[in-house]
C-alpha cells in the first residue's frame, strides 16, 4: 500500500483537479485532502480525521454516505448489464423504471425525461432544445437566453456563459454572445436599503422588463434560474419573485428553465423547487439529488408544450440529432432507482423541510447577533451565513483578507465541513437531507466558535 506521502506526491504531480488553484496545488501550498470513506453525514480522510460534511460533497450526497442499498443496486446492475446505449429506442428495465419514477415525481405539466450525466450537460441539452423549438416554430431569431448575475448553471461553453459569476468567465472568453444577464434577486444586497421585499421583487421584475424591451422579446428564447440561488451565495428569492417573473415570461412568450440541479428531489422540503414556489417551468434541469451522487446522472424534464413541438420537428426533419454515449447509463439509472426509493422510505423530503428549517433558524438565533454576521438565511436544507465588515452599512470585507475561507478553515479544525462560496464572504451549508437535529446543533456550535475565533 502507498504511504500518505507517496500518494500526496502522485496527486500533486499527475492530477489536474477541477476548480483548483493549479500553481499553489502543484507547489504543495494548497490544502490537499485524500478522502477514504463515508458513513451517514461523516467522511473520513487518510489522516484519520472524521468530518461532519455540512455540504453533502457538492450539495449532492442527499441520502448520506455509505448506503448499502444503492451500492448493491449498482453492483447488481454492473453484473447484469453494465451498459447498453439508449439511442434509437433502445433501453433497459432500469432506465425505463427510472424515467417512470422521475415523471411520477415531476411537477404537473411535464411530459418526458432525458437522461445525461451531470448538471452542465443537462443545461447544454436544455439550450439546444430551446433553440430547436424556436427553429421548428419558424422564429430563428428568437435565441437569446436570459440568466441572472450570481446564477450557477455549469462550467461548459454555454453553461459557463449562463453562470453569472466572474470566476467562471475570467480568461475563458465567456460569456458567449447569446447570453444576457439580469439582476440577481438578492434582497440583502439591494442598493436601496429602504426597499421592502415586495418593492425589491417589483424592482427585479422592472429590470427584467427593461432588458427584454432593450433586446426585443422576439430575440429572447428563454430565461434560466435556480429556484434558490446556490453557488452564487445560497439566496432564497424575495416574496412573490417567481410568480412575478413567470407572468413577465408568459407575456413575452419566453420559455422558463428551472435549474433544479441543487433543489430537485427534495432539498427545499418539496420534491422540486418549482412546486415549492408554485411555478410552471417549460424545462427542469436536475442532477445531484437524482442519484445522491452515487453515480453520475442528470435528468432534463421536458414540459408538454415543448414536447409537442419537438415531436413535430422530428416528424418534419427526422431524428433529433442529440445524444451522449452515456445518456441514461444503466449504472447511473440503478443508483437513481435505489436512491429515490430510499428518499421515500426514509421520509427525507419531509426531513429536509423540518430539520432544515430548524437548522437555519437556529443558526440565525445563535450566530445572527454577531457584529460581523450581516445575514443568516435559508430554505429547506440550505443555509448561508454572510459575513460583513460593517453590519449597518452591509460593507464587504476586503476580499484579500479571505475572512469566509478563514472561518471555514477554523470549522474544519473542529471537524465540520462548510463551503466558502466563491463570491463574497459567505459560508454555505447544504448538509445531507438525513441530517438530525443533534448533527445540526454540532454544525451550529462549531460555526459559532469559528466565527468567534476569526472575527
Ligand atoms: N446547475 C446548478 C444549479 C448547479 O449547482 C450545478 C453544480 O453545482 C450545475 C448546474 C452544474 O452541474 P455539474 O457540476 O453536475 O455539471
Amino acid at each position: 500500500m502507498l504511504t500518505n506521502d507517496e500518494l500526496a506526491k502522485w496527486d500533486r504531480e499527475s492530477f489536474f483537479h477541477p476548480s483548483t488553484h493549479l500553481g499553489q496545488f502543484a507547489r504543495g501550498e494548497a490544502p490537499q485532502r485524500i478522502v477514504t470513506s463515508g458513513e451517514g453525514v461523516f467522511i473520513t480522510d487518510r489522516d484519520g480525521n472524521r468530518l461532519l460534511d455540512g455540504f453533502a460533497g457538492l450539495y449532492c450526497v442527499n441520502v448520506g454516505y455509505g448506503r448499502q442499498e444503492i451500492a448493491e443496486a449498482i453492483a447488481d446492475q454492473a453484473r447484469e448489464l453494465a451498459y447498453y446505449h439508449a439511442y434509437a429506442g433502445h433501453g433497459s428495465e432500469v432506465n425505463i423504471t427510472l424515467s417512470k419514477m422521475v415523471m411520477d415525481r415531476a411537477p404537473e405539466g411535464m411530459a418526458r425525461v432525458y437522461f445525461g450525466l451531470g448538471g452542465s450537460d443537462a443545461n447544454e441539452t436544455n439550450i439546444k432544445l430551446v433553440w430547436y423549438y424556436n427553429n421548428i416554430l419558424g422564429r430563428p431569431e428568437k435565441k437569446k437566453i436570459i440568466s441572472r448575475w450570481r446564477g450557477y448553471h455549469g462550467s461548459g461553453l454555454m453553461t459557463g456563459s449562463l453562470t453569472g459569476l466572474e470566476l467562471f468567465h475570467k480568461k475563458f472568453d465567456l460569456p458567449l454572445a447569446q447570453v444576457i444577464h439580469t439582476e440577481a434577486p438578492y434582497y440583502y444586497r439591494r442598493e436601496d436599503s429602504n426597499m421592502s421585499e415586495a418593492e425589491f421583487t417589483a424592482h427585479c421584475v422592472a429590470r427584467l422588463e427593461e432588458l427584454i424591451a432593450a433586446e426585443g422579446a422576439d430575440t429572447i428564447a428563454a430565461f434560466i434560474g435556480e429556484p434558490v440561488l446556490g453557488t452564487g451565495g445560497i439566496v432564497p428569492p424575495p416574496a412573490g419573485y417567481w410568480q412575478a417573473i413567470q407572468k413577465v415570461l408568459d407575456k413575452h412568450d419566453i420559455l422558463m428553465i428551472a435549474d433544479e440541479v441543487v433543489t430537485g428531489f427534495g432539498r427545499l422540503g418539496s420534491m422540486f423547487g418549482s412546486d415549492h414556489y408554485g411555478i410552471k417551468p417549460d424545462l427542469i434541469t436536475s442532477a445531484k439529488g437524482l442519484t445522491s451522487a452515487y453515480a453520475p446522472l442528470s435528468a432534463t424534464i421536458v414540459g408538454q408544450k415543448m414536447w409537442d413541438v419537438l415531436t413535430r420537428g422530428t416528424d418534419e426533419y427526422g431524428v433529433l440529432g442529440h445524444g451522449w454515449t452515456y445518456s441514461a447509463h444503466p449504472i447511473g439509472a440503478a443508483a437513481g432507482v435505489a436512491n429515490l426509493k430510499l428518499i421515500d422510505q426514509l421520509g427525507l423530503v419531509k426531513n429536509a423541510g423540518e430539520t432544515g428549517t430548524y437548522f437555519w433558524q437556529t443558526m440565525r438565533e445563535q450566530v445572527g447577533g454577531h457584529a460581523h454576521v450581516g445575514e443568516v438565511r435559508g430554505e429547506g436544507m440550505l443555509c448561508a451565513v454572510e459575513l460583513v465588515a460593517d453590519k449597518d452599512k452591509r460593507a464587504f470585507f476586503d476580499p484579500a483578507e479571505g475572512k469566509g475561507a478563514k472561518v471555514v478553515a477554523a470549522m474544519l479544525k473542529r471537524g465540520v465541513i462548510a463551503r466558502a462560496m466563491p463570491q463574497g464572504d459567505i459560508i454555505g451549508f447544504a448538509p445531507p437531507l438525513c441530517l438530525t437535529r443533534q448533527e445540526a446543533d454540532q454544525i451550529i456550535s462549531v460555526t459559532k466558535d469559528a466565527i468567534t475565533e476569526v472575527l
